[in-house]
């Protein structure tokens, strides 16, 4: 079984999903592998160090498409890639399948068994693939950095003889994976962190990370498989009335409130940015699905009333060598998952196999899929 990555074409990905570590488990699994020159380069992974792990490089990406039986991506391939793709060949990646419709059609009527690592059930079988944790745990590190070389402030304390700093308020919204990290993280740096939820059963973790939990008194619903669930208009409206204060008083707010496969809840107004004090910094995890943030621009960083809101779009990839490591990681797991003996055994009674499986044997088998990809 041949397993193949090309070089990502996707403009300022950086990350590649396959390394040289993975390269050796998969060899030691049975497989070949084969990479495209110069595919990791962007992370800082020369071509002979895969083929010193036992990666063959090719040249060309036509080479490496048209070649594999299992093909490891951290974008959706383009139309210009599935076309090349063999039949019955195995793709692993991220696809958005909620709302990138036209791909989806595109890879079952192409013949493509497509797996979306935005379906790969959260169980503790599934945690070494789990991709969106890997990726949204580096984001929540980054997004405290970016936040503190924006600000005009430090972020610790410090006694010195010209006087005392105070420390710098930190508000993280939204407290799962990416969340949690941007806590740990703040605390850290020596912040004092506060932080908010939907979900009350983070309560315990937002606190053992040394955080303040902000409790609203609203009625709050936990949704499926741990994640929160779609709020009504009525209830972020109250949300954002009863959250207003918290965010007026802090220098920093770090949004990373998600609900999957829907847009971003809207969580801090034009007003409310207005509240805030000149030189404080908003950075929006959520800007590529809609942003937490009204005034939120995707990919950029603007300023409104002396406060930066930085909207920068896939912050995993400005640290592709940690983040590349951590997805290869997460996407081999997944593939050797999917086989017995070094051949293809796919189990769609296996609980992973059946809810990440979005297209196969020229059909989208994934009812969400389904509903965002009527057929054309
Ligand atoms: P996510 O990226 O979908 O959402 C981020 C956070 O935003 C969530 O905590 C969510 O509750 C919160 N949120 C949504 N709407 C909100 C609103 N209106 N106001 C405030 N916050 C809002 O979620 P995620 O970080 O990928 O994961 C969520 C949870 O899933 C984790 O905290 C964890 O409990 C669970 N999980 C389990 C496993 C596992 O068991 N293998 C792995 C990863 C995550």
């Amino acid at each position: 079984m041949k397993v193949g990555t090309p070089k990502e074409t996707e403009q300022g990905e950086r990350r590649v999903a396959m390394v040289p570590d993975t390269v050796k488990m998969l060899v030691g699994a049975g497989l070949e592998v084969s990479v495209e020159a110069g595919a990791g380069a962007a992370a800082f992974i020369a071509d002979d160090l895969y083929q010193k792990a036992g990666a063959t490089v090719a040249t060309r990406a036509g080479t490496v498409l048209h070649e594999a039986d299992a093909l490891l991506k951290v974008q959706a391939p383009r139309e210009s890639e599935i076309a090349v793709m063999r039949k019955g060949a195995v793709l692993i990646s991220f696809l958005q399948p909620a709302t990138q419709g036209d791909t989806i059609r595109s890879l079952a009527s192409h013949g493509i068994t497509a797996f979306s690592l935005e379906l790969l059930p959260r169980i503790s079988r599934a945690q070494s693939m789990d991709a969106l944790s890997s990726q949204a745990s580096a984001a929540g590190y980054k997004a405290v950095l970016m936040a503190a070389d924006r600000l005009g402030k430090l972020f610790p304390m410090m006694m010195t003889a010209a006087g005392t700093v105070a420390p710098t308020r930190v508000l993280v919204m939204g407290a799962g994976v990416a969340g949690l990290q941007a806590i740990a993280t703040a605390r850290r740096l020596g912040a004092v962190v506060s932080s908010y939820d939907v979900r009350p059963a983070v309560k315990e973790e937002v606190q053992s990370l040394g955080a303040t939990f902000i409790e609203l008194p609203l009625e709050t619903q936990e949704g499926e498989g741990g994640y929160a669930r779609e709020q009504s208009e009525e209830f972020l409206r109250k949300q954002r009335e009863l959250i207003g204060e918290h965010v007026a008083r802090s220098d920093v707010v770090i949004t990373t409130a998600a609900v999957p496969g829907r847009h971003a809840p809207l969580l801090v107004t034009a007003d409310m940015v207005k509240g805030m004090r000149p030189g404080s910094v908003i950075v929006d995890l959520a800007a590529e699905t809609g942003g937490n943030v009204e005034l939120t621009q995707a990919g950029k960083e603007i300023e409104v009333n002396g406060v930066a809101i930085i909207g920068t779009r896939n912050v995993p990839s400005t640290m592709p060598l940690t983040t590349s490591q951590l997805y290869a990681r997460n996407v081999a797991n997944l593939l050797l998952h999917l086989v017995k003996n070094g051949v293809l055994a796919l189990d769609f009674a296996d609980e992973i196999t059946k809810a990440a499986c979005v297209t196969h044997g020229g059909e989208i088998i994934n009812e969400r899929a389904k509903q965002a990809a009527p057929a054309a």
